[in-house]
């Protein structure tokens, strides 16, 4: 048996192990064989490149429009997900989680969660840990927690999830899946070969959802932070179960940590989905316990009186708004990164009263400081780095404001990632609290 991997990052070397320990003979696609720039269109290159080939595999990342995987569709050679690949030889339940935004804190809530009973978990996915890794290592009686982006489901086949929960959908991706449908279709695959046996979970909330609610054989259930629903739902500081006959009380979220409307709906989901895999409250009482992941709205500290949020995962600005709408208080917010093509209007249309001001760095800072204008917002400072972005507001911050990066842009121009802009702005504040006697760093020019 021969196989080609497309994509040699994460899921890629991780779906070739996988292979090899299967005794699996397996390469990779040349980088310049997927990107196109070699002979491709060649007949007799294309005809070496998939001779003996039993199937492919492919990362997330590559394109269903790429040559080689069109062309090998044209040959009937099967073409696989590596996410796909893990879960035939994964035993246990799946819960499957996909969404727009909020998959990864409520897969990592989920996994906490389950954390308090005795049966083994495993957390993987889009999340960073590719299913290959630890396929062969789950048992029937283990539960196998998934983040599924739309890119993982766009082509699902025989994925199989005891629990599917869809989070909400709002456009997003559209540079890869074309349309709108085929975004919601590619998300509604995480049901696709659910039985009466399983569950579906729905978020009521979501007009989209609702609108386009997948046909399912699973039983359906909802959540919802606005109404009672057959499902999850809040009352008096309770999520409540109703399965259309009774309700139960599940778990008080009085204590909770997270922050936020959006979270209550990941909390919702989280409980919905452990409690219908487990049947236990005794556990759901973790949810209080859980403080969030790293680079959204995390709590990092506050000095004199200030403190600050980083919020580096906000990359657009849907993610800037929710984060605008957690706060009650005044807010001193970071905007700026690289470039995504579009405008701030969104943004600035948006914008919640208690933003007091704004400092802008990066490669969109041109753009955020013209729509701001056109917007008629004026507390906004311009800057040349994260650091200078940090400490310009922290001296123009009062005591029991805050200070939140929220960027609502990519981290590219200036970081590798979301999370090292997120490391770096956590850096920053604690040397802001090592030497609070700094010169306050409030330049007139910098005003604009
Ligand atoms: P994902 O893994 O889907 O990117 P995350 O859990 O990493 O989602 O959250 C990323 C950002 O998305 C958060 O910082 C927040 O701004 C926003 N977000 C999280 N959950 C929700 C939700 N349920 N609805 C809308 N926005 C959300």
């Amino acid at each position: 048996m021969n196989v080609l991997i497309l994509g040699n990052g994460l899921s890629g070397k991780s779906a070739y192990s996988y292979l090899k320990n299967k005794g699996i003979n397996t390469k990779f696609a040349k980088e310049d064989d997927i990107n196109g720039s070699t002979i491709l269109n060649e007949k007799e290159y294309l005809d070496r490149l998939f001779s003996g080939l039993s199937f492919i595999v492919t990362s997330p990342g590559i394109d269903r429009e790429n040559k080689i995987i069109v062309e090998a569709e044209k040959r009937n050679i099967p073409v696989i997900g590596e996410l796909e690949l893990g879960l035939i030889s994964t035993k246990g339940n799946v819960i499957a989680v996909t969404g727009t935004n909020g998959k990864t804190t409520t897969v990592s809530l989920i996994n906490y969660i389950l954390a308090g009973q005795e049966r083994k978990v495993f957390l993987g996915g889009n999340i960073g840990t590719p299913v290959t890794s630890f396929a062969n290592k789950t048992q029937n009686e283990d539960i196998v927690v998934l983040e599924c982006s739309s890119y993982q489901l766009e082509k699902i086949e025989k994925m199989h999830a005891h629990v599917a929960v869809i989070l909400n959908i709002t456009p997003d991706h559209l540079s890869r899946h074309k349309t709108m449908q085929n975004y919601i279709t590619a998300k509604f695959n995480i049901c696709k070969n659910q039985t009466e046996n399983d569950f579906l979970l729905l978020n009521a909330d979501s007009e989209i959802l609702m609108k386009y609610a997948p046909k399912t054989n699973a039983r359906v259930y909802y959540f919802s932070t606005k109404h009672k629903v057959v499902g999850c739902y809040i009352k008096n500081g309770c999520i409540y179960f109703n399965d259309n006959q009774k309700q139960k009380k599940l778990v008080s979220i009085q204590n909770i940590k997270l922050i936020g409307e959006h979270n209550l709906s990941n909390i919702l989901a989280s409980c919905l989905a452990v409690y219908l895999e487990t049947g236990s409250t005794e556990i759901l009482k973790r949810v209080s316990d859980f403080h969030g992941v790293e680079h959204r709205i995390e709590y990092v500290q506050a000095v004199g009186g200030i403190s600050f949020y980083n919020d580096s995962k906000a990359t657009n600005i849907a993610s800037t708004l929710v984060a605008l709408k957690s706060f009650k208080t005044k807010i001193n917010l970071i905007l700026g990164g690289s470039e995504k093509g579009y405008d701030f209007d969104e943004l600035f249309a948006n914008l919640t009263p208690n933003v007091a001001q704004i400092a802008v760095f990066g490669q969109t800072k041109p753009k955020i400081i013209y729509s701001a204008k056109k917007f008629e917002f004026k507390n906004i400072y311009s800057c040349d780095t994260l650091k200078s972005c940090t400490k310009l507001l922290f001296n123009l911050a009062k005591p029991g404001e805050i200070v939140l990066l929220s960027p609502a842009c990519a981290s590219f121009d200036h970081f590798k990632n979301f999370e090292e802009r997120g490391s770096v702005f956590k850096k920053i504040v604690r040397e802001i609290a090592e030497s609070e006697t700094d010169e306050p760093q409030i330049k007139k020019e910098t005003q604009v």
